[in-house]
C-alpha cells in the first residue's frame, strides 16, 4: 500500500487517509478526484474494512469497471471484486431485484428504456382519445420522468393544485390522468422505467425501516464520484443510506455540473456542508490532466460565471501547445479540417486513433465529422445517439428474450406478437389491450386462459395465437437448462426473425442479419466473462439487465482503435491526448435554448469548461460561419466561448477556404500560422463591426437574442441590492417565500426567507439562486 501511496501528492494524501465520518473532495478538473475516490477504497480495503460493506456510486459503468481494476492491482483481485461499484441505476436495480416483493413487484422486473416508455405514452394517449399535436408523448413522457426524479407520485401530483393547475394552464388538463394510466399499466407489465430505479428505492427505503437499517449495515463506506450531478432523488438516497455510520465520501465540482436539465441539482454540493456534522472539506489544486496553456484557458473561461465556489486549479505541466482556433465556411468544410487534421498529428506523432476525441453539443453534428473521417479512412465510434441495443432489429430479439424472462412485459409483447408477420392483426391486438386493461391482466396472461374469457375474435386468430403462447413457453423451458447464448440463438432461429432477413436479401437486411450474429457474440461473450465471475451464472435475466442499462460507453472495451465522436455531456471524467470541440458558434454552443437566463447560460459555459478540459495536449476550437440546422443553411458567429479566453493562449489557424462558400473542397490541408492582427480581419460575418470583441450590451442582446433576464439568479452580482425585507422571493427547491430579515454583507450576505410552507430557512445569497417574483 505505501508505494501506491505514494503516487498521490499531500492534498490528495489526506481525504485518503482520512478514516471515519464525512468528508468532501472538491476541486477543479483532472485535480485527482476520481483518483482520490479509487484510493481511498484500496485504503480502507487495507485496514480492514470488509470489501462488502463499501458502496462506490460513479457516473457511468465504465468507470466502476476501470476503477475496480487500478483497486484489484493494489489489493488483490479476489477482494476487489466483493465491491458494490456502479451507476446508480445499475447498483439500485440490483438491490430492487432482492428486494421487489415488498414493492408488489417480480424479481424478473424489466427494465423500460425511454423509447418503450414513449411507445406506451403514446399509445395511453391514442386509447384516451387526446389530440396528439397538444399532448406530445415525448413531453409527456419527459414530464412525467420529471415529476419522478422529484418524487412526485401519482397521487402526491393531484394532491398539489399547483402543478395540475401548471398542467391545465399548458393546455394538458389530463396530463394526471396519463401520468396514473402510465404507472398502472407499467406495473401491470412488472415493469419499472429508469426514474423509477431510483423512485422505487426511495420508496423502499422510506416504507421499510428494517429494509433501510439492513443496507445502511451493510454499506458502512458511502462514496459518490461527480456528486455535483446528482438529482433530487439520488441525494435522498445517499443520505439515507449513510445516516447510521455517515461514513461518506463525496468528490465533485461545482464547475462541471452540467445535467441540471435533468433535474441535477448542484445545491446537493453546496449544501453538504450543512446536511451531515462535522464535513471535513479538501481541496485539490493541481492539475495533472492538461498543459498550462489549457488548464490557464479552462480558467479564464470558468471565471466569468457567477455562481461559482472559488475555487484555484494550477499546474506544473509544460506551457504545450497553444490552443487552435479555426474557422470554416460550412460544417462540411470544418469535417474535413477535423480530418485532416487528425490524419496529419497521427502521422507527424506518431498517435493512434484513440488518442482523439471530437467533442460537440448536439448529437446532430457527428454526421458532417463522420463522413469527413469516412473518407479519410480514420476508424471512429461514436458515443451516444442511437445506441447498437436501441438498433430495431436488436430491440426484436431482444423482446422476445425479456418476453422469456417476464411475459407480462406488455411492451416487448406488442412489439413481436406480430414480428415476424403471423396473421395477428392489430385490431386483435387493440382488442386485447382493452380487454387486458380491463382484467388488470397482461395480454400474455389473457391468451394463456382464451378458453375461459370470450375473445369475440375469430378460430383461425384464436390458433395463432394458441401458437404464439406455446412457443413463447417453449422458450422459458428451454431458459431452465440452456445458457443465455444457447437460448439466443435458438430463438432467433425459431422466432423466424433470421428468416425474415435472410429472405429480405437487400444489403439492408444484410445487415441486420450482421447485427443479430453481433448480439449473438455479445452474449456469448458475456456468458464466457461472466462464468470466470463467482456468483454470476450467465444466466439470460443477467444479460438483460447488463443491456437494459449499459450506457454507450460500458462497450467500449479500449481494444479497438478508433477515434471518439460524442456529446460533451458524456465526455465527463474522461481525457484524451487530443480534444477537437467543433461547433463553436453562438446558437449552438452555448445553444439558443440556453440563453434566456443567466442560469442556463451559466450551465452552458460550465459545459464548455468540460470540454476544454478533457484535452491532455493539444485543444481544437473550430466554427463554420454557415452551416446546416434543420434543413437550412444558416449563418452564425463565432462563440462567445472563444472570446472569453484570452487571446494569449489562443493561436487562430489559417482558414481553409475555397472560396467557394457552399462548395465541397478537395482534401488539403494547410496549417500555416498567420499574423493574429490579420485574423482579426478574418473574423467572419463581414457585418460584425471590428469592435466584435467588446461590443455594447444592446449589440449583444440584438446578436444573441438574449430576451431580457426573466428569471436572473440573485447571486454574487449587482442584483444583491433589489433585496429587501418584505420581498417575495422563488428558490428552485422550496418554492415561493418571503424575505424576512438579511444579514452579513458581500459574500457572507444572508437571507432569512419564510417560505409558503410555513418553513423558514437561512440561505446563503451567493448560492441561493433566488428570482425575486
Ligand atoms: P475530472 O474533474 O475531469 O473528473 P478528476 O479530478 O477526477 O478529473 P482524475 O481523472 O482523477 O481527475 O485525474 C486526472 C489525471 O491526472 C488522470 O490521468 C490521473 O491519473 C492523473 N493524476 C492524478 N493525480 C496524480 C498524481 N498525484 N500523480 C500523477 N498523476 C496523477
Ligand atoms: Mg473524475
Amino acid at each position: 500500500m505505501e508505494k501506491y501511496l505514494a503516487e498521490l501528492n499531500e492534498a490528495q494524501l489526506a481525504p485518503v487517509l482520512h478514516k471515519d465520518g464525512p468528508l468532501m473532495v472538491i476541486a477543479g478538473a483532472g485535480s485527482g478526484k476520481t483518483r482520490v475516490l479509487t484510493y481511498r477504497i484500496a485504503y480502507l480495503m487495507s485496514l480492514g474494512v470488509d470489501s462488502f460493506n463499501i458502496l462506490s456510486l460513479t457516473f457511468t459503468n465504465k468507470a466502476a469497471r476501470e476503477m475496480k481494476k487500478r483497486i484489484a492491482d493494489i489489493v488483490g483481485n479476489s477482494e476487489a471484486k466483493n465491491l458494490w461499484m456502479g451507476t446508480f441505476h445499475s447498483v439500485f436495480a440490483k438491490i430492487l431485484r432482492i428486494e421487489a416483493d415488498k414493492l408488489g413487484y417480480p424479481s424478473n422486473f424489466t427494465i423500460y428504456d425511454t423509447q418503450d416508455s414513449q411507445r406506451l405514452i403514446s399509445s395511453i394517449i391514442k386509447e384516451m382519445g387526446l389530440d396528439k399535436d397538444v399532448y406530445k408523448y415525448k413531453q409527456v413522457q419527459s414530464r412525467i420522468s420529471s415529476y419522478k426524479n422529484s418524487l412526485i407520485t401519482v397521487k402526491a401530483y393531484f394532491n398539489n393544485p399547483e402543478l395540475v393547475e401548471a398542467d391545465a394552464m399548458a393546455k394538458r388538463p389530463r396530463m394526471g390522468e396519463i401520468y396514473n394510466a402510465y404507472v398502472e399499466r407499467c406495473f401491470k407489465s412488472g415493469a419499472m422505467d429508469f426514474d423509477d430505479l431510483l423512485l422505487k428505492t426511495n420508496e423502499l427505503l422510506t416504507r421499510f425501516p428494517e429494509v433501510l437499517a439492513k443496507y445502511q449495515e451493510r454499506f458502512r463506506y458511502i462514496l459518490v464520484d461527480e456528486y455535483q450531478d446528482t438529482n433530487h432523488s439520488q441525494y435522498l438516497i445517499v443520505k439515507a443510506l449513510s445516516d447510521k455510520f455517515q461514513n461518506i465520501c463525496v468528490v465533485g465540482d461545482d464547475a462541471q455540473s452540467i445535467y441540471a436539465f435533468r433535474g441535477a441539482n448542484i445545491n446537493n454540493i453546496l449544501n453538504y456542508q450543512k446536511d451531515y456534522e462535522g464535513v471535513k472539506v479538501y481541496r485539490l489544486e493541481q492539475n495533472y490532466r492538461s498543459t498550462k496553456n489549457i488548464v490557464e484557458a479552462a480558467n479564464c473561461v470558468i471565471e466569468k460565471n457567477k455562481t461559482r465556489l472559488d475555487k484555484v486549479v494550477w499546474t506544473h505541466n509544460e506551457d504545450g501547445p497553444l490552443i487552435k482556433v479555426h474557422r470554416s465556411s460550412t460544417d462540411a468544410d470544418e469535417g474535413r479540417f477535423v480530418a485532416g487534421s487528425i490524419f496529419e498529428t497521427r502521422m507527424q506523432q506518431q498517435e493512434s486513433n484513440g488518442h482523439f476525441a471530437v467533442l460537440y453539443r448536439t448529437n446532430s453534428q457527428s454526421r458532417a465529422i463522420e463522413d469527413a473521417l469516412r473518407k479519410r479512412d480514420i476508424p471512429y465510434r461514436i458515443y451516444g445517439g442511437l445506441s447498437f441495443y436501441q438498433r430495431k432489429e436488436i430491440k426484436d430479439v431482444l423482446a422476445y428474450l425479456r418476453l422469456v424472462i417476464n411475459p407480462n412485459d406488455e411492451e416487448a409483447l406488442i412489439r413481436i406478437i406480430n414480428y415476424p408477420a403471423r396473421g395477428i392483426g392489430q385490431t386483435t391486438i387493440d382488442k386485447l389491450t382493452v380487454i387486458a386493461n380491463e382484467y388488470k391482466r397482461s395480454i400474455f396472461e389473457v391468451i394463456s386462459h382464451m378458453d375461459r374469457i370470450d375473445l369475440k375474435i375469430n378460430s383461425g386468430t384464436k390458433a395463432r395465437l394458441e401458437e404464439f403462447v406455446n412457443m413463447i413457453r417453449s422458450f422459458q423451458i428451454m431458459n431452465t437448462n440452456a445458457d443465455a447464448f444457447a437460448l439466443a440463438e435458438h430463438v432467433s432461429k425459431k422466432s423466424g426473425i433470421l428468416q425474415e432477413f435472410k429472405k429480405d436479401g437487400t444489403p439492408e437486411g444484410i445487415a441486420r442479419m450482421e447485427n443479430v450474429e453481433e448480439l449473438l457474440n455479445g452474449i456469448k461473450d458475456f456468458v464466457e466473462g461472466q462464468r470466470e465471475i463467482d456468483g454470476a451464472t450467465g444466466a439470460l435475466s443477467e444479460f438483460l439487465e447488463d443491456v437494459a442499462l449499459a450506457t454507450d460507453l460500458d462497450k467500449d472495451t479500449g481494444d479497438d482503435d478508433r477515434v471518439a465522436l460524442m456529446t460533451i455531456h458524456l465526455a465527463k471524467g474522461l481525457e484524451f491526448p487530443y480534444v477537437y470541440i467543433v461547433g463553436m458558434e453562438e446558437d449552438l454552443f452555448p445553444s439558443a435554448m440556453s440563453m434566456n437566463t443567466r442560469s442556463e447560460l451559466e450551465e452552458e459555459r460550465r459545459l464548455f469548461y468540460v470540454a476544454l478540459t478533457r484535452a491532455e495536449k493539444q485543444a481544437y476550437l473550430t466554427y463554420a460561419q454557415s452551416r446546416y440546422r434543420w434543413g437550412k443553411l444558416v449563418d452564425s458567429e463565432p462563440s462567445r466561448f472563444i472570446e472569453e479566453i484570452d487571446d494569449k493562449y489562443l493561436d487562430y489557424l489559417t482558414p481553409i477556404d475555397t472560396g467557394y462558400r457552399y462548395k465541397p473542397l478537395v482534401d488539403v490541408d494547410i496549417f500555416g500560422e498567420v499574423d493574429k492582427s490579420k485574423l482579426r480581419m478574418q473574423k467572419p460575418s463581414n457585418s460584425a463591426p471590428p469592435a466584435y470583441h467588446k461590443p455594447s450590451e444592446e449589440k449583444l442582446r440584438k446578436l444573441r437574442k438574449l430576451k431580457p433576464d426573466i428569471s436572473e439568479p440573485i447571486g454574487n452580482n449587482q442584483q444583491d441590492t433589489s433585496l429587501a425585507v418584505g420581498t417575495i422571493v422563488e428558490h428552485e427547491r422550496f418554492g415561493r417565500g418571503e424575505v424576512i430579515r438579511l444579514e452579513g454583507i458581500g459574500n457572507d450576505k444572508k437571507a432569512e426567507i419564510k417560505f409558503t410552507n410555513g418553513e423558514v430557512k437561512k440561505l446563503l445569497l451567493r448560492f441561493a439562486k433566488l428570482t425575486i417574483v
